[in-house]
C-alpha cells in the first residue's frame, strides 16, 4: 500500500484522471452493484464518498465516465507531443496507473477486440501517432526540406525486475546501460523505424500481440509487468552547410495494475512478482515525490537506480522533461478501497 499525504506543485509533472463507465466492457464485476463511490464535481475535481465525510482530490484534469477516446486525447495528450515539438531536446514520458480492469489499456490503445487505426475508439496511443507524423510531415514542407526527421521504435517489458524484448520475443533478458551520448537505454533492444503513423501502429500492435503471447506461453501475467513504448525521434537541420541534429524521446508506459496483493500467503515466484511489483511502483512513487520536493527547493537526493523501471525512466523523469501520468479508477462502490489508494498516488505526484 503506498501512502500520499504531501501534494506539492510542480510543472514538470501533469496528473489527469480518467473515471471509467461502471459496466461498459468486461474486467471488474460489480456484481449487480450500481452504486457510485465517487463524482466527478469539476473538470479538476472528484469527490470521493469516503466515511465519515466525503474526500475532495484536485487535478490537472479530470475525465467523467462519459468522455470520448477523442476528447481524452485532446484535453490530455495533444499537449505532451506539442511540448516535444517546441522544445526539441525535451524527454516525454507518459504512465497510466490504476487497478487491472480500470480502463488503462483502453485509454492508450482502445478497447481490447480493436484491430483497426481508424477505429473512433482507438486510444491515446495511435492518435499521438497520428498527429506526430502530422507536424512532421508539415514541419517538413514549412521548411523546404531543409528539415528532415528519423523517428525509431522500442518496446519492451519489465517483469520481476527483468526485461524482456517485446520486438523480439527469442532474445534472452535485456540489461540496462548508460552512456553519454544515449542516456539509460536497453541494450540489445530492437528499434524499429518508422515512416508513418501506421507503421508505428504495426509496430505497437506487434509488441502488444507478443505481450499476450508471452503472458499465457511464459506465464508473464501482463496485468503484473510494466511495459515501455519508447519512441526517439533525431531530428535534422541544414542552415548554410551547417547540420543541427537533435534528439527527443517518448515514452508511453503502461504500468503494473496497482492493487495491492491479496493473498498474503503467496510463496515463491508468485511472492517474487508481487514483491518486485510493488517495488517498482514504490520507487516511481518514491522518485515523482523527490522530484516534487526539489521543484519546490529541496534538496533530495532521488533513488533512480532502486528498480528497472525508475532507472530506465531516469533521463525522463525530472531535469526538463514533462510527465504526464493518467490514473484510471473504476467509479463502483465495490472498488472503493482501491480507487482511493489510485487517487492518493495520483495526487501526491501533483
Ligand atoms: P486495464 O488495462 O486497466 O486492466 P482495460 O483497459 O483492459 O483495463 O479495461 C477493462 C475493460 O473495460 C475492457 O473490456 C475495456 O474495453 C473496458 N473499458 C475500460 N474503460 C472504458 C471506457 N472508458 N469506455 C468503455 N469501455 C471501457
Ligand atoms: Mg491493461
Amino acid at each position: 500500500v503506498i501512502f500520499w499525504c504531501y501534494s506539492g506543485d510542480s510543472d514538470s509533472i501533469k496528473v489527469f484522471v480518467r473515471v471509467r463507465p461502471l459496466t461498459q466492457g468486461t474486467g471488474l464485476t460489480t456484481d449487480g452493484d450500481q452504486s457510485l463511490c465517487l463524482t466527478v464535481t469539476s473538470p479538476n475535481t472528484i469527490r470521493l464518498l469516503s466515511k465519515p465525510e466525503p474526500r475532495t482530490f484536485t487535478y490537472d484534469h479530470v475525465a467523467d465516465m462519459d468522455t470520448s477516446q477523442d476528447a481524452v486525447f485532446s484535453s490530455v495528450a495533444k499537449n505532451i507531443v506539442e511540448i516535444k515539438w517546441k522544445n526539441i531536446l525535451l524527454y516525454n514520458h507518459f504512465a497510466y496507473i490504476g487497478q487491472t480492469g480500470s480502463g488503462k489499456t483502453f485509454t492508450m490503445l482502445g478497447p481490447s477486440e480493436l484491430d483497426n487505426f481508424t477505429d473512433e475508439l482507438r486510444g491515446v496511443i495511435p492518435r499521438s501517432f497520428e498527429y506526430l507524423f502530422f507536424l512532421i510531415n508539415r514541419e517538413v514542407e514549412r521548411s523546404g526540406q531543409s528539415k528532415s526527421f528519423l523517428c525509431k521504435c522500442s518496446f519492451i517489458e519489465i517483469y520481476n525486475e527483468q526485461i524482456y524484448d517485446l520486438l523480439d520475443t527469442a532474445s534472452a533478458s535485456l540489461f540496462l546501460r548508460e552512456n553519454i551520448k544515449k542516456g539509460v537505454f536497453v541494450e540489445g533492444a530492437v528499434e524499429k523505424f518508422v515512416n508513418s503513423a501506421a507503421e508505428a501502429y504495426q509496430v505497437l500492435s506487434m509488441g502488444w500481440r507478443n505481450r499476450r503471447v508471452a503472458s499465457t506461453s511464459m506465464n508473464r501475467e501482463s496485468s503484473r509487468s510494466h511495459a515501455v513504448f519508447t519512441m526517439t525521434l533525431e531530428s535534422k537541420e541544414s542552415i548554410n552547410e551547417v547540420v543541427n541534429i537533435r534528439m527527443s524521446q517518448l515514452n508511453l508506459v503502461d504500468l503494473a495494475g496497482s492493487e495491492r496483493q491479496k493473498d498474503t500467503h503467496t510463496e515463491g515466484s508468485r511472492l517474487k512478482e508481487a514483491s518486485s511489483i510493488n517495488r517498482s511502483l514504490m520507487c516511481l512513487g518514491q522518485v515523482i515525490m523527490a522530484l516534487v520536493d526539489v521543484s519546490n527547493g529541496k534538496n533530495r537526493h532521488i533513488c533512480y537506480r532502486d528498480s528497472k523501471l525508475t532507472f530506465l525512466l531516469r533521463d525522463s523523469l525530472g531535469g526538463n522533461a514533462k510527465t504526464y501520468i493518467i490514473a484510471n479508477v473504476h467509479p463502483g462502490s465495490k472498488c472503493f478501497g482501491e480507487t482511493l489508494s489510485t487517487l492518493q498516488f495520483a495526487q501526491r505526484a501533483k
